[in-house]
């Protein structure tokens, strides 16, 4: 029996979604070792029967706690999908205003008293309501990790998800470090899966993966110790994506 897999979407730009339907060729492999039954950016079928559930998003409202805790009721397997499911992302910026300077920011003097879709709370990862077996990173997320991370699971097998910094990656590239170019990297303190995208391209990693799970060592410092920085200041610039710098285990 192919195990069944569905995907939801939380708060989101579904930008990951994306990254799943744009899989191509690769598509047709998975689709021989899983059933998808519930895909609401790529088809119109749905069922309540799944094994697989990949959340998309983060949670920002009373009633998507209740439809995250069902799904998780439901689904043998969880895999929080991209950053914002992972560790809040970008909408987790959010929290660092009071709900009602958001909610005024957006809403203006609109009454929003008793609408249960203007009922926001601050904005929460997937943990951080259900439990979650496996994390996919990335902002969006990486198309080919997504298939091995499918392949490993229809297999009955453990994901890998990398647990060392995105500098691994970038060194064995042969790059050269952007620091030495004058610009500022959270490579040496980033979950590796990417291959080191950004620096490869000449910008600096800007933390989508999220923190390693335990960055405070010395191989990962050496780098930013080179260039004058502490680890509180490569903390301080992940705010864009890990608004609370939450480490992930
Ligand atoms: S992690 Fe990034 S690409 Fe994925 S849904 Fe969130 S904002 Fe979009
Ligand atoms: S600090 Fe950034 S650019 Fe330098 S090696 Fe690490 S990942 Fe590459
Ligand atoms: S280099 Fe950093 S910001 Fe760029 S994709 Fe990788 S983890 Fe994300």
């Amino acid at each position: 029996m192919k195990p069944r897999v569905a995907f939801f979407d939380f708060a989101s730009c579904e930008g990951c979604q994306l990254q799943v339907i744009n899989l191509e060729e690769s598509i047709l492999d998975l689709i021989e070792i899983v059933d998808v039954v519930s895909f609401r950016e790529a088809m119109k079928e749905h069922s309540d029967r799944y094994d697989i559930a990949f959340i998309e998003g983060s949670i920002a409202r009373p009633m998507d706690e209740k439809r995250l805790k069902r799904i998780r009721s439901k689904a043998n397997v969880l895999v929080a999908l991209g950053a914002c499911a992972c560790i809040g992302g970008v909408n987790a910026l959010r929290n660092q205003f009071t709900e009602e300077e958001v909610k005024k920011k957006v809403y203006g003097n609109a009454r929003i008293g008793g609408n249960p879709y203007f009922n926001v709370f601050p904005l929460k990862a997937v943990d951080e309501v259900v439990k979650v077996d496996y994390y996919l990173h990335g902002c969006p997320i990486d198309r080919d990790e997504f298939a091995k991370v499918v392949t490993a699971l229809a297999l009955g097998k453990k994901p890998e998800i990398p647990n060392y910094p995105v500098c691994v990656e970038c060194k064995a590239k042969g790059n050269v470090c952007v620091f030495e170019e004058g610009k500022f990297c959270l490579g040496p303190v980033t979950r590796a899966g990417c291959s080191a995208r950004c620096p490869s391209n000449g910008s600096g990693c800007e933390g989508c993966r999220g923190l390693l799970d335990d960055p405070n060592t010395d191989s990962e410092l050496e780098v930013l110790q080179k260039y004058g920085l502490t680890l509180k200041d490569a903390l301080d610039k992940f705010k864009i994506f890990c608004y609370k710098s939450k480490v992930k285990k």
